[in-house]
């Protein structure tokens, strides 16, 4: 095993590690302690260029590798993220906040994710399709896009990049990764480190590290890559959306965006299991997690005992450096999210919220807090939260329950307990979400199931047979067996 990764500051843009053209620098710093991580120049728009050409002309002797030696080069990164497991979970402590536990799961799911990819290469299919005309057969072939591009955030820098990476590049394609400019390491460049310590071509994945209000239209309006894959907020997704499907060049667009997450408990829940997946569902990663619980809905026979059950349990997390072991809750990522939060804190106040739980927030660490009798119209239910917040709702029935549950705009995970498995289900199937857990947290991920949201949460699917599906397409081809008869 070759030294430690340690210098940042360049960037690998076309197949060579250099500067960012432009004259601006991006400052990133540690979430718990401000200390200084990294200062780099930022790239600009003809470092996007550089970087999509030279993808583009990658791209086609990249897909003309055997399917298996891609597959090896997939297993070789499998192998480098087991060598480099402290190195890579530093970094993700260091650079996005994340305790100990969160870089543990988060390291597993990239891996996870690599090793899916894996085996990609040898489950791409096509078909052959009945014709007719008399001497024609129909054939399908699955192609790869050609080039695509990859936006991700800072909550899951390293799994929601390589979400895209591994299985696009597994699949033939190149790739241009733009990161979240407070993850640049995590969320691209440590990446692009162990695809070149696998063996990865030169400039068939390039990291380019610039501001999405900069340079995040000229990277989607660009004419090369075909599909932009983007991972975010809502609104920063819906304006990729607009100029991906109504721009000059027109591509797909994958879109995992902001979640508002149910839990629903309903009477009969078992209510130790059901705190226990509220309290890790809730603070995992500080809230900071698309999937998180946005919302408690708890019936009212078992509203008072949840509320004190959980309050108890959430009292007891320790809250601090995210390095140390003990640590549930560790920084926000940064001031401007911190801010939000604490608008967030007083607008429930403010509307008449219950406080069930609070604490002082210092710097970047903000304490959980728990609101009671909280409606559905209160900013607290109906905005995202995406931090250690949550607002607890008391539902008259399931009836009541099911309707609280599907009153927002968002549609990504979402839960429900009860002792009924049947019932259960029953009431999973009429969430209308992308993803449903019964007896679970809504924050759940595999690597061969498929993950995705509905209604404003997004469009599309990642992981297994759904990525083969986004990071490919098909081509008929028709072929002509015997002379075909012409009317004219
Ligand atoms: P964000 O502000 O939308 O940023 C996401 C990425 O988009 C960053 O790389 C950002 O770059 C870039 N960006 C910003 N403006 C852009 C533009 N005009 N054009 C192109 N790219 C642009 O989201 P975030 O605050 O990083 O992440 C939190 C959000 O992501 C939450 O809403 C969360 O629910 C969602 N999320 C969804 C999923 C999912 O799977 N559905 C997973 C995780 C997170 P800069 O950093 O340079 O601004």
């Amino acid at each position: 095993m070759s030294n430690a990764y340690s210098d940042f500051h360049l960037q690998p843009i076309a197949g060579e590690w250099r500067e960012g053209s432009s004259e601006r620098t991006v400052e990133v710093l540690n979430p718990y302690d401000g200390s200084q991580l990294l200062t780099a120049r930022l790239a600009d728009r003809n470092d996007l260029d550089a970087a999509f050409t030279a993808a583009e002309k990658a791209q086609a002797e990249w897909a003309a590798t055997p399917p298996s030696a891609r597959a090896a080069l997939m297993q070789r990164v499998v192998g480098i993220f087991d060598a480099r497991k402290e190195e890579i979970i530093n970094w993700l402590i260091r650079e996005s906040g994340s305790t100990r536990l969160k870089a543990n799961i988060e390291w597993g799911a990239a891996r996870g994710i690599t090793q899916e990819a894996a085996s990609m290469p040898g489950r791409v299919h096509g078909m052959t399709l009945p014709s007719d005309v008399p001497g024609k057969e129909n054939r399908v072939y699955r192609e790869p896009l050609g080039v695509v591009g990859v936006i991700s955030p800072w909550n899951f820098p390293l799994h929601l990049s390589q979400r895209s990476i591994a299985p696009a590049l597994a699949l033939g394609n190149a790739v241009v990764v733009k990161p979240a400019s407070d993850t640049p390491v995590t969320g691209g460049l440590l990446l692009a480190k162990i695809f070149e310590e696998a063996g990865l071509p030169k400039g068939v994945l390039s990291v380019v590290v610039g501001a999405g209000s900069e340079i995040g239209d000229a990277f989607v309006e660009h004419r090369v890559p075909r599909m932009v894959s983007f991972t975010g907020s809502t609104p920063v997704g819906r304006g990729i959306g607009r100029i991906a499907s109504g721009g000059e060049h027109i591509k797909k667009v994958a879109l995992e965006l902001g979640g508002n997450s149910p839990f629903v408990v309903l009477d009969d829940a078992d209510l130790d299991q059901a705190v226990s997946a509220a309290v890790m569902g809730k603070f995992l990663h500080q809230g900071q997690i698309c999937m998180a619980i946005n919302r408690i809905i708890v019936d009212e026979n078992l509203y008072d005992a949840f509320v004190e059950r959980f309050v108890e349990r959430v009292k007891g997390l320790q809250v601090g450096d995210p390095d140390d072991m003990a640590t549930v809750v560790g920084p926000v990522i940064n001031a401007k999210q911190r801010e939000g939060l604490e608008v967030k804190i007083a607008s429930a106040k403010q509307e008449g919220a219950s406080v069930l739980l609070e604490g002082e927030v210092n710097g970047q660490l903000v304490p959980p807090h728990v609101f009671g009798n909280v409606t559905p119209d209160m900013e607290i239910s109906r905005e995202e939260i995406f931090g250690p917040l949550v607002g607890i709702q008391k539902a008259r029935d399931e009836a009541h329950a099911l309707e609280l549950a599907n009153a927002t705009e968002y549609g990504l995970s979402s839960s429900v307990f009860t002792a009924s498995l049947e019932r259960g289900t029953r009431f999973a199937r009429r969430i209308k979400a992308g993803m449903t857990h019964v007896n679970d947290m809504p924050v759940n991920d595999e690597p061969h199931v498929p993950f995705g949201g509905e209604k404003n949460s997004g469009l599309g699917r990642f992981n297994g047979d759904w990525a083969i599906e986004e990071f490919t397409t098909d081509h008929w081809v028709s072929v002509q067996q015997t002379p075909r008869d012409y009317p004219f």
